[in-house]
Order: C-alpha cells, then sequence, then structure tokens
C-alpha cells in the first residue's frame, strides 16, 4: 500500500494534536486523520495555511511557522462520524484552544449541521422566546422596514408560483376557518376600524370608488357588490333600524325636499307620474290602500261624525266637518265681534 493514498473506511483513524512548544499557553489543535503517516496531515495543513485559509490554525500556521505534532491515539473506526467522536473526546479533555468548532466539520457540513440545529425544538423554542421578547420585536420591526428587505420580499411574493401557493393555501378549508374565527375577535375588528378611519385609508378608499364609478363595468361591479350586501338578512335589519332613526329621517326628508324643489326635479317627476303605467299602477295602489280593514274603519269613522251638528263659539251651530271654514267666515266674525261688545257693556 501506497502512503500517500488514504485508505477507505472503515480503516485506522490516527488522532494527532498539533502545537508549539514555544507557545505553551496554546493548548493546540487535535485532528484525525486515515493517512498512515502523520506528515502527510501536516503538510495539508501547511498547504491550507499558505492558501491563506481564515481558520485560527491556519492564522497561527501563518504567524509562528514550524510546528510539532504528536500522535494522540490510532484507533479502528467504521465511518467518519466514529472517528470524530474519538476525536471530540480527546479535544474535549485536552481542551484544544486552535479548534474552532467541535465536532471539527467542513463549511459544507457546518451548512447542514445549522440547519439541523434551527430545525430542532429546542432552537425554535429560542427563537420564539427571543421574537416574542420586546427586544425581538422591536429588531424584527426595525428588520422588516429596510427598504431592501421590503423590496426583497415584494419581489419573492410577486412570483406567480407563490401567488399560487399562497392561493391555494388561503383556500384550504381549515385555513379560511381560522381566518374567520380570527377576524372576528373583538381586537381584530377594532383594530380594522381604526385602520379604516384614518385619513390615508379613507382617501385612498374614496379614489377607488371614484376610479371604479367612472367606468361601467367599474358601475356594475360596485352595483353588484351593494346588492349582495343589501340581501343580506342582517344588512336588512340594520338598515331598517338606520332609516327609522330620528335624526336620520330629518336628513332624508330635508335632502328630498331640497332635491324636489329643483324645477329639473319637479318637471321629472311630472313626466313620471304622467306616464299611463306609472298612473295605473299608482291608482291600483290607492284603491289597495282605501280596501284596508284598518284604513275602511277609519274612513268609516269620521264620516260617521262628519254629519253630527256642533255649536261654535259664536252661538251659531254648524257641521263638525265645516267649523274650520265656518270660523273663517265673515258670519261667524261679526257674531265674535257683537260677543265682545256686550261683554265690554257688562
Ligand atoms: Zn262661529
Amino acid at each position: 500500500m501506497s502512503y500517500s493514498r488514504v485508505p477507505e473506511w472503515p480503516c485506522d483513524a490516527r488522532i494527532y494534536r498539533l502545537f508549539w512548544d514555544e507557545f505553551p499557553e496554546d493548548t493546540g489543535y487535535v485532528g484525525h486523520t486515515r493517512h498512515l503517516l502523520l506528515s502527510r496531515r501536516m503538510t495539508g495543513h501547511r498547504n491550507k495555511a499558505r492558501e491563506g485559509q481564515k481558520a485560527l490554525l491556519f492564522q497561527k500556521i501563518r504567524e509562528r511557522g514550524k510546528f510539532q505534532y504528536e500522535l494522540l491515539e490510532t484507533i479502528f473506526c467504521q465511518n467518519l462520524d466514529e472517528a470524530r467522536t474519538h476525536e471530540k473526546r480527546w479535544y474535549r479533555s485536552l481542551k484544544s484552544n486552535l479548534n474552532m468548532i467541535s465536532p471539527f466539520r467542513t463549511e459544507d457540513e457546518l451548512k447542514k449541521y445549522s440547519q439541523i440545529r434551527s430545525q430542532s425544538s429546542e432552537r425554535k423554542a429560542q427563537k420564539k422566546a427571543y421574537y416574542t421578547s420586546p427586544e425581538g420585536k422591536a429588531w424584527w420591526k426595525a428588520y422588516n422596514a429596510r427598504p431592501e428587505v421590503i423590496a426583497k420580499k415584494k419581489a419573492y411574493y410577486a412570483q406567480p408560483e407563490v401567488q399560487t401557493k399562497m392561493k391555494a393555501y388561503a383556500a384550504r378549508p381549515e385555513v379560511i376557518v381560522r381566518r374567520k374565527a380570527y377576524e372576528a375577535t373583538p381586537e381584530v375588528i377594532a383594530r380594522k376600524k381604526a385602520y379604516e378611519a384614518t385619513p390615508d385609508v379613507k382617501a385612498k378608499k374614496k379614489a377607488y370608488a371614484e376610479k371604479l364609478s367612472a367606468t361601467p363595468e367599474g358601475r356594475a361591479k360596485q352595483n353588484a357588490y351593494a346588492a349582495k350586501h343589501r340581501a343580506k338578512p342582517e344588512s336588512k335589519v340594520k338598515h331598517k333600524a338606520y332609516l327609522a332613526k330620528p335624526e336620520v329621517k330629518a336628513k332624508l326628508k330635508a335632502r328630498y325636499a331640497k332635491r324636489y324643489a329643483t324645477p329639473e326635479f319637479k318637471a321629472k317627476r311630472e313626466a313620471y307620474l304622467a306616464k299611463p303605467e306609472v298612473k295605473a299602477k299608482r291608482e291600483a295602489k290607492r284603491k289597495a290602500y282605501l280596501a284596508t280593514p284598518e284604513i275602511k274603519a277609519k274612513l268609516k269613522a269620521r264620516n260617521a261624525t262628519r254629519g253630527t251638528r256642533v255649536e261654535c263659539e259664536c252661538g251659531s251651530e254648524v257641521r263638525r266637518d265645516s267649523l274650520s271654514r265656518h270660523r273663517k267666515s265673515k258670519k261667524h266674525l261679526k257674531l265674535i265681534q257683537n260677543l265682545e261688545k256686550i261683554n265690554l257693556a257688562v
């Protein structure tokens, strides 16, 4: 077997320590190799140092030059993981200060390791604790407000495949149920109301509605939306209650009166009322109204009292239904004048 070739696992692993006699404060570096000769591995370290690798060990080699090394143990291992376990045991017992990470990993392995670690429940709990703490929240807020982060997010969510994914997620029954429950909580309702009451949101909404109503399609969309809203039983009840409020009634009346006062509106209304079908409809409505039992009873009662005669304060006897007309008559005024004269004389 050639000395330069590295045997395949399972094989002997040699665990070594690299150090400097002239720097006894350093406990050194612990590693392992499958090379039969440790010197091969040391050549590898020297080469890496020369290439300018940043790890602490290579910095020290560049600074200090020639180093010493010793074999700690030769142990037959099934695989890399097992060799690392033994290496770690030595690293821990010697507290080798030039090893930066335990167990000694390559960059790719480190990435994998950090991924596994970040997925671990412990790490997750740590993250959650941080992000729900005041300083974590503040950090997150500041992070999300960074222009480059906003731009990145926007670009991400604008991707068609992301949009599709998000839509599919939002359409999931359990997600819909969850969202509805969330939106029905008092805090969320209050927050939404407060948000919609802000001037810029109001202005935005108004601008949007104006833009919509500028086109026939937009208006159709608005009408359809309003009709859908009106069709809801709770909306009907709410609307009725709204219209029954005295201040609303007064407002509507004033608005109608103002509108009715314009000549165009009057003309329009007259033209409308002159239409034969409208006339027929109104006449039918009037008849139907007069035919209702309550109205019939009311009319009957009024007619019954119409003919009865009552005495006016002037002394004359008049029909009840012509009493107000009589009070304006010359006869009544004269009689009253006479009565006043008599009163003064007495
Ligand atoms: Zn009278």
